[in-house]
């Protein structure tokens, strides 16, 4: 029985560092599981470009990862600066609703424009403001509809269009801008098997992506970005309303306490398990390695602990888009995910509550892949919902090869803990589809003679469809 590289899966972020035919083969030959396009930073045609790319070489390689494209949600950003500015501690600032004046700055006050009109409705006086990622604070002066006059709290150059966040102020802002309808429209054409949303506040942001891309012809599926303090509160319910989550570490750690961090990423890891849905963490994994060859300590360690609180999947950003050695963060998450996870205990997570008779039928067939030697569970699947659940399972050890007839799915499931996803035809006798199941399995060398395989399937009987779990030793 061949082992999977690791069940722990993997994303990176395509950009200037990877967007080349050669980056791409590695990072798909590396075991990258699904690429990300952060619409941020990417124009329609790249967009276009780089799709069809990761789908030719996917082909080619005979492993497709999934494409997600993350569109920008209710964003606030400043405006274009020419050149950088300095400013200094007490400064004193307008945030201002039009085009920024060249030079910025009148008559000792400094003027940044940010893309949101109605933004000193939501903001008054004694708030803060952060820019660039929270790297420099501002206090509120006194906010009206014309400017919000600020105060400078940290020395700092400011660069063009930076990030602007509020911690814990409800914006009012639309949970789909016009730009990130533009830029669904394009990732619907591409066939993407993922958008993420940015900034996901509640279920109703969810029902609105779902609603404006099945009118629009796709079924893609919608990862919730948990990036604020509103995400957090109304966890349950977006869970239940999205296809999965991402711990959105970056904006996160800004829209709340540093401290309360590890807190949320294990509450919502917890939260996801339970009810069998993908978590995803991100950001600042191997961030050091932007620019050096190895990975920090305390970076390893996070890996790690995002791999023992049972994340379905990991995330790179900077790491692979603009970072020195994106293919050896690749292999770093490889080595410390295939490392951590023999260590695991096995155990089926406890709290994943199984409502059908063959869900449920899941948790015998992943005990039973455990405690037996060279074994794997064999599923079959149209919704996707078995892999999933399965995978939420978290049968440690044991390879879980899921097949589907639905071509998209495959892709899907290969965000899933420990699933091995297959395109395959089904027949009309569940034996035949089986069969060739093991067929593929041995023509592609994951299995061999001997190999147990915990196969959960239907059978014919007495005229009728029955369901089952079967031991096939593989011959
Ligand atoms: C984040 O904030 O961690 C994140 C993934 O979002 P983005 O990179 O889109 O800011």
């Amino acid at each position: 029985m061949k082992k999977l590289r690791r069940q722990t899966k993997l994303i990176a972020t395509i950009g200037p560092s990877t967007e080349g035919e050669e980056q791409i083969e590695q990072l798909i030959k590396n075991g990258v599981d699904v690429c990300r396009l952060n619409m941020a930073h990417a124009d329609h045609d790249w967009v276009h470009m780089i799709s069809k790319r990761i789908r030719k070489i996917g082909t080619r390689l005979n492993r497709d990862p999934a494409i997600m494209m993350d569109v920008k949600g209710p964003e606030i950003r400043t405006g274009y600066l020419k050149t950088p500015i300095e400013i200094q501690v007490g400064d004193i600032l307008d945030i201002i609703f039009e085009a920024q004046p060249d030079p910025p700055q009148a008559e000792g006050v400094w003027k940044i424009e940010v893309n949101y009109d109605r933004l000193s409705e939501h903001i008054k006086a004694g708030d803060t403001i952060l820019l660039d990622n929270g790297l420099i604070p501002l206090k509120v002066i006194e906010s009206s509809p014309k400017n919000i006059r600020c105060k400078v709290m940290q020395d700092a150059k400011l660069k063009s269009r930076r990030h602007v966040n509020l911690p814990g102020v409800e914006t009012g802002l639309p949970s789909l801008t016009q730009k990130d309808r533009k830029d669904s429209l394009v990732g619907i054409e591409c066939k993407h098997d993922f958008f993420a949303l940015s900034f996901t506040r509640d279920a109703d942001a969810i029902d609105l992506f779902r609603s404006f891309l099945k009118e629009n012809g796709s079924d893609a599926n919608i990862i919730a970005k948990i990036e604020d303090q509103q995400g957090v509160s109304n966890l349950g319910e977006i869970v239940s309303a999205s296809d999965a989550i991402m711990i959105a570490r970056g904006d996160l750690g800004i829209e709340c306490a540093f401290e309360d961090l590890p807190i949320i990423q294990r509450k919502t890891v917890g939260v996801c398990l339970a009810n069998g849905k993908p978590v995803i963490i991100a950001t600042h994994l191997l961030e050091s390695m932007i620019d050096s060859p190895v990975p920090t300590r305390a970076e390893i360690s996070d890996v790690a602990n995002a791999v023992n609180e049972g994340a379905d999947c990991l995330m790179l950003s900077g790491e692979t888009t603009t970072g020195k050695q994106p293919i050896s963060c690749v292999n770093l998450i490889n080595r410390i995910a295939s490392r951590i996870e023999s260590e695991i205990t096995p155990g089926l997570t406890e709290e994943l509550k199984l409502f059908r008779p063959k869900a449920k039928m899941l948790r015998s067939a992943a005990l039973l892949s455990m405690k037996m030697k060279n074994s794997a569970v064999l599923v079959f699947t149209r919704s996707g919902d078995l892999a999933s659940k399965l995978g939420a399972l978290r049968p440690n050890g044991a390879p879980l090869f899921a097949f589907t007839d639905v071509e998209g799915l495959h892709r899907r499931l290969r965000l899933i803990w420990g699933i091995e996803p297959f395109l395959m035809k089904f027949r009309e006798d569940p034996e035949l589809t089986v069969q060739n199941a093991i067929d593929r399995l041995k023509f592609e060398n994951w299995v061999e003679i001997g190999d147990q395989l915990v196969t959960v399937t239907n059978v014919f009987a007495g005229g009728k469809v029955v369901e089952s779990i079967q031991i096939r030793e593989v011959e």
